[in-house]
């Protein structure tokens, strides 16, 4: 491995553009530490931290886990990660300001290189995609039907999310889009955008190719 710079890989998405494909696909072909913003909060709750135990009490009292623990909890868990090598953010950051704390971070201290890889995808196309796709009820991991396939790779059982409804589709696209906005507009000049388009197998070549022109080769 020639790879000596950290790179932190931030991959933005709406819900059903094939982030979940992607984050798998980087998992499975490249050396990387993949964070998932849900993950590491669960991550916290079930190792009972100080921080675990206040995200806990949020989130039973049916609350909104804030920014400043959400960036807390991500910086703790960065810091290590940055100094092995390739990082995946998935989810995060999800608003401006976290996007300015994760910056405040990075050149602060990580001294990371951050590449934002966006993956859009045409609206109808996003639409009809989300109201087909299947769930991994045991990993999250998220399967259209292109894939085929009623077990996740981890053996978990797919279902169909009762938000897949094409109305909560809509709902939810348009929140993202108001949400994410301001991120990807914030990493403008960072930012890199694929097409999810095509068949997962095409998206993540065309990812391959990207990371590649980064100087970040897939696992040998
Ligand atoms: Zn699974």
């Amino acid at each position: 491995m020639t790879q000596k710079l950290s790179s932190i890989i931030i991959l933005l998405g709406a819900p059903g553009a094939g982030k979940g494909t992607i984050a798998q696909h980087l998992k499975d072909k490249y050396e990387v530490c993949h964070f998932s913003t849900g993950n590491l909060l669960r991550n916290e709750i079930q190792r009972g931290t100080d921080i675990g135990l206040k995200v806990k009490e949020i989130v039973a009292s049916g609350g909104l886990v804030g920014d400043d623990i959400v960036s807390e909890i991500v910086e703790k868990n960065l810091t290590g990660a940055v100094a092995e090598g390739l990082v995946v953010l998935d989810g995060y950051p999800r608003t401006k300001h976290q996007a300015e704390v994760l910056d405040a971070m990075m050149f602060g201290k990580l001294k990371a290189l951050i590449r934002v890889i966006e993956i859009s995808i045409d609206r109808e196309a996003l639409i009809s995609r989300l109201s087909q796709r299947l769930v991994c009820s045991k990993c999250g991991n998220t399967y259209g039907p292109i894939d085929g396939r009623s077990v996740c790779s981890c053996g978990g059982d797919l279902i169909k999310r009762k938000d897949d409804e094409e109305a909560t589709v809509r709902e939810r696209l348009k929140k993202y889009e108001e949400e994410t906005l301001p991120v990807s507009g914030y990493y403008s000049d960072r930012l890199v955008r694929v097409s999810g388009d095509g068949a997962p197998d095409e998206v993540a070549q065309n990812v391959d190719k990207l990371l590649g022109s980064f100087g970040i080769e897939r696992r040998r």
